[in-house]
Parts: C-alpha cells; sequence; structure tokens
C-alpha cells in the first residue's frame, strides 16, 4: 500500500496557568512511502517521529494536511478503519492471556462479515507467529518469555490484522544490545517476506541505517533529508545530518576559505573554486583521513592514542580547531608503524571532507 502525507502539519497548543504556548510537533511534511517499503523515521527525541506515527495511525488528527492510503484519502477515517498495526516501545501484553490468546486478541471482536470463526482465528494467529518464529511458545504466557519474544508477540499481533501499513514506534528500545540487533533483523525479514509498508520510528541512525529502505531525518518537526542509508550518509545536505549520522562521530572543526583554499588553521587542506573568502565548518568522516599524507592534503594533530581493532585501527587525537573531545580516524591496519610520537599528518580524502555556512549549516558544494 502507497502512503502518502500532503502537507501534513500538527500543532499543539497548551497553556500552563495563563502561558500559552504551541509546538508544532510536524510541520509541513510532504512525502510518498513506495508499497512494500519500509522508511525510517529517524531524528533526536521530541522531533515529531510519534506524532507522526499517531497522525497515520489516526489515534491523533492533524491540524492541516492529507493523508492517503493508495489512492484513498484517509484524512478523516477513524483509527478503527484504517487498517493499521501498530507496535510500540513497551510491548504492551495482556499478562494474563497465553501468546495464542494475546495474538488472537484483535479478531475477536471482530463483527458482521468480518467476523471469525475460532478455527479461521486460530489458523490466523498460527501463521502469524510462525513468521516472528514463535510457534513452540504459543503456550507460554508473557512472563515466561524474553523481551525479544514478548516483542515478537506484540509484532504478530499486528500483523495478525492484515494491516496494510505497519507502523514501528522505537520498537527495540527496551531490548538489550544483542537482542536489538537480533530483533532488527527479524523485523527486516518479516516485512521483506510480508512485503507490508512499514514505518520504523528510530533516535538510533545506526537502526535506521541498517533497517530502512528510505531514512526521513528530522528535527523539531521539520524534514531535513530523504534518501537511501548510504546517500544521506555520503551527502548530507547540512551539519545537523552530517552530524546526527555515523558512528564513531564525525569529526567537526572551525574552518575558513581564504584565494579559493579550504583552510584549518594555518594548513591549507584543498582548493575550493569561487568561493568567496569567509569563516565556515568543516567535517572530515572517520574513515576520510589517511596517514600517508598524499601531496598537500595534510592536517597536523595531536596524537592521543591509537586503538586497535583487528581489520582497522582508530587513531584518537586532539586539534584546538576541532569541537569533538577528541578526533577519531579509522584507518587501515596496515598502516600502524608508521604512527608515533605525539603529532600525526593525516592526509584527507576529499569526498569524506564536507563543508558548511557558519551560521546556517548548509552545505557548500565545491
Ligand atoms: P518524538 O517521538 O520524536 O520524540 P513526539 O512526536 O512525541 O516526538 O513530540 C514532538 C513534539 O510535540 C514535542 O515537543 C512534544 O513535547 C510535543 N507533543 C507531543 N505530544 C503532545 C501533546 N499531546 N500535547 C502537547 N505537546 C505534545
Ligand atoms: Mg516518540
Amino acid at each position: 500500500m502507497k502512503v502518502t502525507l500532503q502537507n501534513l502539519t500538527k500543532v499543539f497548543n497548551s497553556r500552563v496557568g495563563k502561558v500559552k504556548s504551541s509546538v508544532t510537533a510536524v510541520n509541513d511534511f510532504c512525502f510518498e512511502i513506495e508499497d512494500g517499503e519500509l522508511i525510517g523515521l529517524l531524528g533526536p527525541s521530541g522531533c515529531g517521529k510519534s506524532t507522526t506515527l499517531h497522525l497515520l495511525s489516526g489515534l491523533q488528527k492533524p491540524t492541516s494536511g492529507k493523508i492517503f492510503f493508495g489512492d484513498e484519502d484517509v484524512t478523516a477515517l477513524p483509527a478503527e478503519s484504517r487498517g493499521v498495526g501498530l507496535v510500540f516501545q513497551n510491548y504492551a501484553l495482556y499478562p494474563h492471556l497465553t501468546v495464542l490468546q494475546n495474538i488472537t486478541f484483535p479478531l475477536e471482536n471482530r463483527k458482521g462479515k468480518d467476523k471469525l470463526t475460532k478455527e479461521q482465528m486460530v489458523l490466523r494467529a498460527t501463521e502469524a507467529a510462525k513468521l516472528v518464529q514463535l510457534e513452540n511458545l504459543l503456550d507460554r504466557k508473557p512472563s515466561e518469555l524474553s523481551g525479544g519474544q514478548q516483542q515478537r508477540v506484540a509484532i504478530a499481533r499486528a500483523l495478525v490484522k492484515e494491516p496494510r501499513i505497519l507502523l514501528l514506534d522505537e520498537p527495540l528500545s527496551n531490548l538489550d544490545a544483542r537482542l536489538r540487533l537480533q530483533t532488527r533483523e527479524e523485523i527486516r525479514r518479516i516485512q521483506r517476506s510480508t512485503g507490508v509498508t512499514t514505518i520504523f520510528v528510530t533516535h538510533d541512525q545506526e537502526e535506521a541505517m541498517s533497517i530502512s529502505d528510505r531514512i526521513v531525518v528530522m528535527k523539531d518537526g521539520v524534514i531535513h533529508q530523504i534518501d537511501k542509508p548510504q546517500a544521506v550518509y555520503d551527502d548530507p545536505i547540512n551539519l545537523f545530518v552530517a552530524k546526527f549520522l555515523g558512528t564513531p562521530p564525525i569529526n567537526v572543526f572551525e574552518g575558513y576559505i581564504k584565494n579559493e583554499t579550504l583552510y584549518i588553521d594555518n594548513e591549507a587542506l584543498m582548493p575550493i573554486a569561487n568561493e568567496a573568502d569567509r569563516e565556515v565548518v568543516i567535517a572530515i568522516r572517520p574513515e576520510g583521513f589517511t596517514t600517508e599524507s598524499e601531496g598537500e592534503t595534510v592536517l597536523t594533530c595531536g596524537l592521543t592514542r591509537v586503538e586497535v581493532m583487528g581489520r582497522d585501527i582508530s587513531i584518537v587525537a586532539t586539534h584546538d580547531k576541532c569541537e569533538n573531545v577528541s578526533i577519531r580516524a579509522i584507518v587501515d591496519a596496515d598502516n600502524l608503524s608508521c604512527i608515533n610520537g605525539t603529532t600525526v599528518r593525516f592526509g584527507l580524502k576529499k569526498h569524506k571532507v564536507f563543508v558548511f555556512e557558519k551560521e546556517s549549516g548548509e552545505r557548500i558544494r565545491f
């Protein structure tokens, strides 16, 4: 099912004593989600991710704008008629019901032509349970399951309704690191095999990058960039997006342009044609450093330590003009021998160096 958000806006007006305030949680969202696509909504806490899901599910009404499922305008359709499967961070299972009963629950109160027999319900629930690999645990109570298994019950319960779209709001947040990894792969597999159009909300960039066909990067209710994960990482539209994606994080420096050359401190990094002299922000991905200094591309940093990670090494360094607590450079482990002393001279890979306007944070392409 294709989903279209058309100028979707949600403003919350609140009042504390005599002071009125309003928050635009979702500001003029316009995008299309293709049939069968898994879209990741990514942004820091409070940026409007959950509100977007609530609008899609019908739990909240937009202030303005429209939502379409396929060609159908569902903006005024009540939540129960939208055919949406929802999964939240806290799985909210019924503790006194078994896994099977929890999964059949959404099918119980169907009326008229949608009414199912007991056998049909069990069949549907068993199929959903198989999909999330819980078919051997149908008689257990939620308290007898691990967190990951409980979240899979919640996913099966959302899928049993054969929803037109599946909405997942930070579904992995309550799981420990290992289960989180496993469950996210599981979600991707289930989504692929059902082909259900899915919107996955997270504040964790790694999670969003690994699971999504495309990601929507948002901040303060505004969409900053929508693209494939690799494209957003390789070609960030502004400094916020560049800083939000990537582990270790991108290294951010105060720099300047002088005579069409890019500088950090007194070191010339590379040419930047047709740009006026001014102060800028320069951001370098950890993998953008090399230890062979190619030609004039050199940045001299203080060497803190070297961490061996097997295939790669991580060089931890410092620079007066860097805003990060420490610089992280990831280089090939073969280069270990050439690093010693108290300074390190880096070469730079041009396509891993991004330049931004100092005030607006907008990207300067060169
Ligand atoms: P996220 O899920 O990205 O953390 P939310 O969508 O929950 O963000 O919230 C977005 C913004 O809208 C926040 O500033 C939040 O305080 C505000 N907000 C959310 N729900 C309400 C509400 N029911 N009433 C007033 N403000 C709200
Ligand atoms: Mg939220």
